[in-house]
């Protein structure tokens, strides 16, 4: 089956920007551009000052802003169905949309867990009319994410999903897990694994280190992460089955799945953009903010994730986007669940901390944000002729103050809040459609990306 995304439906675009440098790093495009774009497709692409606008299209004046291709995040929590109260699949969307992502894969760790062809059904149902970006779906690997029975995973498939992960819990048994890649081999799409081993993490709410035995916290140890990578690229490699390691967070991680890689196994990894830019030093706020599973660890293991960035050891970027209510994190650290909202500062984020300290090149950034189309076998949005418009439209000289705003997430929980970044979005084109424009491209008027 060709794996489909879903959203609802909406005008498509009638939009000419221009004087935008467009840099899409797969096209091999660098350079100011005007974009035409008609009928929700890039109609056109011409010197700046080339382009004219049909009588029906609004104008959007980008010079001196950068537009890339869509963002694509791999790996989000809507939270629906179940947890509305932390974020639903409008809120989600329109927090993926405000930070240039043109499409999100939701992880099925909801409740009830999406593990049956039933929950998925009315969840696509419900992305059809709630999506302002289009959402894949992931289905669990076991029922109830229990680790003990497989879901019928051939059928999930024919209803939709990408592919099948237990994330929020490791796949405990090995023997499991290895029929589990049996089943893929057969029902195709891709087994993505949140690897932990829990009798190593036990009751750890931290990285295991200097700052959590300075607090008194209990610690989760890199090797809690590494050693079931290292188990599960075997497994993957002597079943040939389609493994993606979910949020790798530390070097040892990174050193079996080079390996992996080398050694010909069909593994691909992924890695966040708080691992790449915070340390477990942040904790020492004790701002439950900073929590989140696997933890933010050492400089060590952060250099080693934008070195491995860099290298295609990782393959794409994935905030692994996770809203929990205030009432549910404003506790003490060590009662406050994991996770961080990600998909509203991802990208000023690396900009800020990598491209800017001169860690990692701009257009590294944007292929590695838009590499996630490709693990679950879908198109990479790319700015040329006859595309679907997946258009970022970004500011680099522009600053701002996370948080400052109201967040597009219906959640707060964000570890980069109250953080200066540089690097703001301002429209964001999804399938076609104007998923999001900045307040000041409204206020500035033009009435331009009205339409
Ligand atoms: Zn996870
Ligand atoms: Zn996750």
């Amino acid at each position: 089956m060709i794996p489909r995304l879903y959203h609802r439906p909406a005008t498509p675009a009638e939009l000419l920007v221009t004087g935008a440098h467009v840099l899409d790093p797969r096209a091999d495009l660098d350079e100011p551009h005007d974009i035409l774009i008609r009928h929700g497709h890039v109609a056109e692409l011409g010197s700046p000052g080339s382009l004219s606008a049909p009588g029906s299209a609004g104008v959007l004046d980008a010079t001196g802003k950068h537009a890339f291709p869509g963002f694509v995040d791999p790996h989000v929590h809507l939270r629906t169905p179940g947890q509305e109260y932390e974020e639903d699949l409008d809120s989600g969307t329109a927090a993926a949309a405000a930070g240039g992502f043109c499409a999100v894969i939701a992880m099925p760790n909801t409740s009830p867990v999406v593990d049956d062809p039933a929950i998925l059904d009315s969840l696509i149902e419900r992305a059809g009319r709630q999506a302002r970006v289009p959402v894949g779906f992931l289905a669990s690997i076991t029922r109830g994410l229990q680790g003990e029975e497989l879901t019928e995973m051939a059928e999930l498939r024919d209803a939709g999903a990408l592919g099948f992960t237990d994330d929020g819990k490791p796949v405990v048994s090995a023997g499991l897990l290895r029929k589990a890649l049996q089943y893929q081999r057969l029902a195709g799409g891709v087994v993505a694994l949140h690897e932990e081993d829990p009798a190593l993490s036990g009751d750890g709410v931290m990285h295991e280190g200097a700052v959590s035995a300075r607090f008194g916290l209990a610690g989760i140890p890199p090797l809690s992460e590494s050693t079931m990578v290292a188990r599960d690229a075997a497994l993957a490699r002597y079943e040939d089955a389609r493994v993606h390691f979910l949020h790798i967070s530390c070097a040892e991680s990174l050193d079996a799945l080079a390996q992996a890689k080398q050694a010909g196994a069909r593994v691909t990894g992924e890695a966040c953009p708080h691992h790449l830019t915070l340390t477990d030093d942040v904790v020492r706020s004790l701002d439950s903010r900073f929590k989140m599973n696997p933890p933010l660890r050492t400089e060590h293991d952060r250099r080693a994730l934008v070195q491995a960035l860099r290298s295609g050891v990782i393959d794409c970027i994935a905030t692994d986007h996770a809203p929990h209510a205030r009432h549910e994190k404003e506790v003490p650290f060590e009662q406050a669940p994991m996770g961080t909202t990600g998909l509203e500062t991802a990208f000023a984020a690396l900009f800020t901390e990598l491209v800017l300290a001169g860690e990692l090149e701009l257009g590294r950034l944007v292929e590695r944000m838009t590499a996630g189309a490709a693990l679950y076998g879908l198109a990479t949005p790319r700015i040329a002729p006859g595309e679907p418009a997946n258009i970022c439209v970004a500011d680099l000289e522009a600053s701002f103050e996370v948080g400052a705003e109201r967040y597009a997430s219906r959640s707060q929980n964000c570890c980069f809040h109250r953080r200066t970044l540089r690097g703001r979005v301002l429209l964001t084109l999804a399938a076609g459609q104007v998923a999001f424009r900045a307040r000041m491209l409204t206020e500035a008027g033009a009435g331009a990306v009205a339409r």
